[in-house]
């Protein structure tokens, strides 16, 4: 087994836990960006959120990012981030949320300087 966050949900690898249930398991960022940084990832492998088409999965995901929200005690108030693929800035390819708080985290993204034209979305 190769993926990382695979091998942590086995067990193979150590995380601090925070918060796991039957679907979910949701450990600290090694490399937190806040305060609060904790990654909650579905137990089966989907490469990113772009994969997920099970309905009781996504609920799963993110009753388990409110729950990791309230046992950290972010009253004030939290981010859920999900990078997807390579514009998302995705690194590890395994579903993941990422859970910010613990301080005011600001704009969502900076904003750009010169953007083209949006693209006209055709289904
Ligand atoms: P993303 O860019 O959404 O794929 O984010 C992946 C996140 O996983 C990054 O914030 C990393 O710091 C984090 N990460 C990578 N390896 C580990 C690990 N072994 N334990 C905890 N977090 C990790």
């Amino acid at each position: 087994m190769s993926c990382i966050f695979c091998r942590i949900v086995a067990g193979e690898l150590p995380a601090a836990r925070v918060h796991e249930d039957a679907d979910v398991l949701a450990f600290r960022d090694i490399h937190p960006q806040a305060p609060v940084h904790v990654l909650v990832v579905t137990k089966v492998h989907l490469a990113s959120l772009h994969e997920l088409e099970d309905l009781p999965l996504a609920g799963a995901l993110l009753l388990g990012a409110a729950e990791v929200a309230r046992k950290e005690r972010l009253e004030q108030g939290w981010r859920l981030i999900a990078n997807a693929r390579t514009h998302g800035g995705q690194e590890v390819d395994h579903l993941h949320l990422h859970v910010l708080g613990g301080r005011p985290l600001g704009r969502m993204l900076a904003p750009a300087k010169s953007l083209p034209p949006p693209k006209s979305h055709t289904p």
